[in-house]
């Protein structure tokens, strides 16, 4: 393993990523992880523009036995290449649920890959780890990423449906300006887009980017739906964010990623102030 900085140790390097040997390995290590619990949940607020919390957002960690701790972008693509990833969505939502008594009481959004809504039982088994917990889906946001790969097709647009009448908000994560996105904020059901965070560092810097995102804010906030800008570092960030239109943030600027105890004693929950 190779030291990648900040304490973090890059346990897969992209040329041995290709390998595919490697990738079964790596899924094999991750199978176990989730049976061990060596998956952690980080949650990262996200405020509106006066910095009260509107939400969570629930970031999943490895915390490997013999390389410490692991971040997504190393193993979520591995695991969606397979069933994997479906277990470990399952695994964070049953933790998101033990947590959810210690957390401010706002909605809790976990991330679901495209993948896991092209399964029949996703659902079903979302629901099932909700009610054995006795928490209420209105409770949860999906965050579905990589929503770019996919098609707005009627069989999406009715799953996406299905899980809203069951209760779920749902947002669009990673918004991007591409024609399919656009088509999808006409056809698609959801309550929330996230403005991928390489737009919103690009506001103010390129005209053209401006333009756009303040075409869809415009469209969203026509629709009824909120818009939240990820990846806000800087206050020019917000000011420019806010110019086009968003109202809600989340980023450095305000809070990386916490473990539940943080996000409890920085944002007392209601009544135990
Ligand atoms: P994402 O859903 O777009 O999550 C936001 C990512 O941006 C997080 O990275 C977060 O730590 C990072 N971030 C937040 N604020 C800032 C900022 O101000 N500046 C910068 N540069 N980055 C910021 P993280 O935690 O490493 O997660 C990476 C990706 O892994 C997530 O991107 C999401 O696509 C995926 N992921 C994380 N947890 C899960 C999970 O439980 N299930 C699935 N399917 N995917 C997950
Ligand atoms: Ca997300
Ligand atoms: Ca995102
Ligand atoms: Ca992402």
């Amino acid at each position: 393993a190779k030291r990648a900085g900040r304490g973090t140790w890059r346990f897969f390097r992209p040329e041995i990523l290709a390998d595919k040997r490697q990738e079964r390995f790596v899924e094999r290590e991750l199978r176990a992880a989730i049976l061990m619990q060596e998956l952690k949940v980080l949650y990262q607020p996200i405020v509106n523009s006066k910095g009260d919390l509107k939400s969570l957002e629930a970031l999943v960690r490895w915390d490997h036995s013999s390389r410490g701790r692991i971040n997504p972008n190393e193993f979520i693509p591995i695991a969606e290449r397979s069933r994997l990833i479906h277990d470990l969505g399952m695994a964070v939502l049953r933790q998101v649920c033990m947590d959810m008594a210690g957390l401010p009481n706002v909605r809790v959004n976990v991330n679901v890959s495209a993948r896991q809504l092209q399964l029949g039982h996703f659902k079903e088994d979302y629901i099932a780890i909700l009610a054995e917990a006795d928490v209420d889906p209105s409770r949860i946001t999906l965050e579905i990423t990589e929503s770019s790969l996919l098609e707005a097709s009627d069989v999406l647009k009715d799953r996406i449906g299905t899980l809203r009448d069951a209760g779920f908000s749902i947002a669009l994560d990673d918004f991007g300006m591409g024609y399919s996105e656009f088509n999808q904020l006409r056809t698609l059901p959801f309550d929330i887009i996230k403005i991928d965070k390489s737009y919103t560092q690009s506001l103010g810097v390129d005209k053209v980017t401006d333009i756009f995102v303040s075409a869809v804010v415009s469209v969203a906030t026509h629709l009824d739906r909120q818009v939240v800008a990820e990846g806000v570092e800087t206050e020019a960030d917000i000011s420019r964010a806010s110019a086009a239109g968003c109202g809600l943030f989340q980023g450095h600027l305000f809070d990386k990623p916490l473990t539940a105890e943080a996000v409890g004693r920085k944002y007392a929950r209601p009544g135990s102030s």
